[in-house]
């Protein structure tokens, strides 16, 4: 029997589990294939978070630092698992470089891919400058200014496009993002408080701020924002004789034709399954669910558990997920795989 615990990916949902359980005594091994802690939030460089308002250096660097300054937490950065061997409590994990780890228990918190805009050709990015991500705005936000690309002004008209990869058959992505209206509405509300006179338009299919962030965001959002909200289905953005870039679409209230000039359009990339999942799933010999991320077995009473008996998987690696649901799962985790392990020692004594 070794009780060490393998924790993949460190992430909010990685790095909490990790804390958890060296928090319980347990002895952790955090493996990352990046050189940088942290997970989306850093290595994207988000800005604020949702819900909280807090810079994501700020409340992801916490969690980091305090998983750096345990030591029962050893650390394995720029590494990634490529063989598992063994059983739940006696597994032996061997790292890239060809380093083995014993553990009782492997905690996977590898976590998603943001969707890659290129796949939706139709909506500009790639072929205009000033088109960009959530994710690029949020690290225009990190640096205090928002600006278009292609000359560095300042837009006077912003629009956001929702869904962009998320909730769209013709491209096989099938699932809602969940947290992508919460963060654009937040994102909406940022760049109004760097650029007051830029107008912010927001183009919904649906809006999604689930539970308390309705009123925290959407309704701030056009209540004290003055974020412009538009029913609409989009079919292209182009670029005008003047240069600006046009979106083209139904509003889909009034059932008309829309062509309206922008300055910047941004599309809130959705959350893809992990491009390792295929990898990993070979690896630790677990399945993957229809749409390709991790699949859950039992709900109920086997929470977290994959179909490989010590094996856990936790946070976006099995779906969309926002931090607090991440770092809930991570915490859960740690708490199955240690009574897990305590079962097993009592059965082997
Ligand atoms: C544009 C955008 C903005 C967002 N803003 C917010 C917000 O403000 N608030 C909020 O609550 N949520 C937000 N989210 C969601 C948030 O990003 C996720 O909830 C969170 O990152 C999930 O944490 P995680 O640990 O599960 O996964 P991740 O953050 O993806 O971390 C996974 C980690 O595992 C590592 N990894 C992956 N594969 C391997 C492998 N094979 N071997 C080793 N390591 C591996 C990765 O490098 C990464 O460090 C946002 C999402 C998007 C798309
Ligand atoms: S959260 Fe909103 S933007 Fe994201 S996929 Fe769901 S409906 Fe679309």
């Amino acid at each position: 029997m070794n009780d060490t615990i393998l924790v993949v990916g460190a992430g909010p949902c990685g790095l909490s589990a990790a804390h958890a359980a060296a928090t319980a005594g347990k002895r952790v091994v955090l493996v990352e294939k990046e050189q940088v802690l942290g997970g989306a939030p850093i290595l994207s460089g988000y800005a604020r978070l949702v819900p909280s308002g807090e810079w994501a250096k700020d409340a992801i660097g916490r969690m980091v630092k305090r998983v750096e300054d345990d030591p029962a937490v050893t650390i394995r950065k720029g590494s990634k698992v490529t063989k598992l061997e063994g059983e739940a409590g006696d597994f032996t994990a061997t790292l890239s470089n060809g380093e083995p780890v014993q553990a009782g228990a492997i905690i996977l918190g590898t976590g998603f891919t943001h969707f890659d805009s290129i796949n939706k050709p139709e909506w500009g990015f790639g072929t205009f400058e000033d088109v960009v991500t959530t994710t690029q705005v949020e690290q225009m936000i990190g640096a205090g200014k928002v600006y278009c690309p292609s000359d560095g002004r300042v837009p006077e008209r912003v629009c956001i496009l929702l869904c962009v990869g998320s909730r769209d058959r013709q491209i096989g992505r099938e699932w809602c993002s969940k947290i992508c209206c919460t963060v654009s509405t937040n994102l909406a509300m940022e760049i109004k408080e760097l650029s007051p006179k830029t107008d912010v338009y927001i183009y919904y299919m649906d809006i999604r701020t689930f539970g308390l962030y309705e009123d925290k965001f959407y309704w701030r959002s056009q209540e004290e924002f003055r974020t412009k909200f538009v029913k609409a289905r989009i079919a292209e953005v182009t670029r005008g004789a003047d240069g600006r870039l046009l979106v083209k679409g139904e509003d889909t209230l009034v059932k008309r034709p829309i062509v309206i000039p922008f300055d910047l359009v941004v599309h809130a990339i959705g959350m893809d399954p992990n491009t390792d999942n295929p990898e990993i799933a070979k690896v630790f010999g677990i399945e993957l669910e229809k749409h390709g991320f991790i699949a859950r077995n039992e709900h109920y009473t086997g929470s977290f558990a994959t179909n490989r008996p010590g094996v856990y998987a936790g946070g976006s690696a099995l779906g969309p997920e926002d931090i607090d649901t991440s770092i809930s799962h991570g915490l859960a985790m740690a708490m199955r795989a240690i009574g897990d392990l305590n079962a097993l020692a009592r059965k082997a004594a």
